[in-house]
């Protein structure tokens, strides 16, 4: 065991998982058109790991078995490691221009994080904290592609999962055997549901009445288990149609439902069940969200470096980059790549060992200013792409091939740029035109909008999370001063403002 090849994690999807684009069952998801430009994408990921220019970059040596395994299965016990963990999600999502929000490292995390904090599933049963550790080391030696389900159907948001007029829509303990849980019900959006080996489901918002215990689950299951259909949306994919559709073609992730028909969860694979304050508290009390923020942001930020890059050679090729005004918008894009690059190694400098589990865990409010950002930032660089990609964006010929046919000499002419041929220009504005325009492009905005929640939520919750109380004081202060020496605080030192660390 330890790192497959993407030939091995290939293999492992010709399975009996039941998948449904439309009205066809698909019968292998690795040969399909609408998923094996995303598979080749994702094996390229295993591949990578293999190859000595990134082997060191990439992995580690198993506690275990002393084989390289996947670096972001490492617990992190110092800065160092932190950072070898940023270097490695960094290194990958650079491959893929940040485009895939869900390669493997993302739930890998999410599992490393729940093996660093098993003592929490031990307050349901020394048993599952047992469980949460085995599954960790057999995923990390198996080098596991999984993804996770945790919002229940989009239907009636005011109710809550027991008040909704079917008990079973949203996916629900049906029955507790000798065998494990039986479960029914539904679960939405499980990005690359068709093609991950296994699905981590949990609910999400983590908020349980004592009424939806039937809810509360903490659980992983094969996508191949008896019972589990995978409902698709539309596929965004181009296949092999690289120079229309240069993303597209790469990297559409899909997204799906997962239906659980009476499925059976054995006990091995269940880690809560029944308890809703555990559930609930289950996403801060296992310090999944430190975690996995650190590789969110890392993977947000290479796809900002990518789109600041696209939006630089796009003011390049139309001869504006150095007009004031587009300078104004650029510095505005390279703003937020800092911003995001800051927060990331902010939540570094600021990590701290947890002594409960001797964990490096970075600081969480650095990170959360990524997150939150994040859903504002991204579709800002998109308007900011459409105001500088114009007319140009629709300047663009239905198909590249279009330069080896008659009209060929016409695009050469009126489709090239200020210092750039008609060919390189046209290739630049598709891949913009993915970026911004095509369905894989406004999949992306919803994606950076919502993959880690509702981002009024977050920002709510920043605001309740957020340590106010020096500043919520010291503006008492101020105004508790008689009106004589009101403004004068800071001067007279009575409460000296700490410097900056
Ligand atoms: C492209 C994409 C990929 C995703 N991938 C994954 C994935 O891999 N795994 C996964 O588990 N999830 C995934 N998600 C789901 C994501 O976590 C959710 O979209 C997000 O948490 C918001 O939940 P929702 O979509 O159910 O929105 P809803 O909760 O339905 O919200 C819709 C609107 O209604 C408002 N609203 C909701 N409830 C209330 C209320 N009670 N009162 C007033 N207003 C309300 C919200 O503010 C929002 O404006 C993905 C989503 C997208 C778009």
């Amino acid at each position: 065991m330890g790192v497959r090849t993407g030939t091995a994690f290939i293999a492992g999807l010709r399975d009996s998982r039941e998948v449904w684009l439309g009205d066809e069952r698909v019968t292998d998801v690795t040969t399909h058109p609408a998923f094996r430009g995303a598979i080749e994408s994702l094996a390229r990921l295993y591949d990578m790991q293999h190859e000595p220019a990134y082997r060191e970059l990439l992995t580690y040596p198993s506690p275990t078995t002393g084989e390289p395994v996947g670096l972001s299965f490492l617990i992190p016990r110092t800065r160092e490691d932190l950072a070898r963990r940023r270097q490695m999600i960094k290194t990958w999502a650079d491959a893929t221009c940040g485009m895939m929000g869900r390669s493997a490292d993302f739930l890998n995390t999410m599992v490393t994080a729940w093996a660093a904090k098993r003592d929490y599933f031990a307050q349901q049963s020394p048993a599952c904290a047992e469980r949460v550790w085995r599954y960790y080391e057999d995923c990390r030696e198996g080098d596991l592609f999984l993804t996770h389900a945790l919002l229940d159907p989009q239907v009636d948001r005011v109710k809550n999962r027991a008040e909704q007029d079917d008990p079973y829509l949203c996916l629900r303990i049906a029955e507790e055997t000798k065998q494990g849980l039986i479960v029914r019900g539904a679960k939405m959006v499980a990005t690359a549901a068709p093609f991950a080996d296994e699905i981590l489901v949990w609910p999400f918002p983590p908020t349980l009445t004592e009424a939806e215990a039937p809810y509360a689950m903490v659980f992983i299951i094969p996508v191949a288990a008896p019972g589990l259909k995978i409902i698709c949306r539309e596929s965004f994919a181009h296949p092999d149609q690289y120079a229309d559709h240069p993303l597209s073609a790469r990297f559409d992730e899909m997204d799906a439902v997962a239906v659980f028909a009476d499925v059976l969860v054995p006990w091995e694979r269940v880690f809560l069940h029944g308890d809703t304050r555990l559930v609930a508290q289950m996403y801060v009390g296992t310090r999944i969200r430190e975690m996995t923020a650190h590789q969110t942001n890392t993977r947000l930020l290479s796809k900002l470096e990518f789109v600041y890059g696209v939006l630089c050679l796009m003011a390049e090729a139309i001869g504006v980059q150095n007009a004031p005004a587009v300078q104004e918008v650029l510095g505005e894009a390279a703003t937020y790549v800092e911003i995001l690059r800051s927060t990331l190694l902010m939540g570094e400098q600021g990590a701290q060992v947890d002594p409960s589990n001797g964990v490096m865990y970075p600081a969480l409010q650095p990170l959360q200013v990524g997150r939150t950002w994040g859903p504002r930032i991204y579709p800002r660089l998109m308007e900011i792409m459409r105001r500088l990609g114009a007319g140009g964006l629709m300047q663009l010929p239905a198909s590249s091939a279009a330069f080896d046919s008659p009209i060929g000499r016409e695009l050469e002419k009126y489709y090239r740029g200020a210092r750039i041929s008609a060919q390189d220009k046209v290739a630049l504005f598709k891949l913009a035109w993915d970026l911004v325009g095509s369905d894989f492009g406004s999949r992306h905005t919803l994606y950076e909008l919502y993959y880690a929640g509702d981002p009024s939520m977050l920002m709510a919750g920043f605001h309740r999370e957020f340590d106010k109380a020096a500043c919520v004081a010291r503006v008492k202060e101020f105004l508790a001063q008689p009106s004589s020496t009101a403004g004068s605080a800071v001067r007279t030192g009575q409460r000296p403002v700490p410097p900056l660390e």
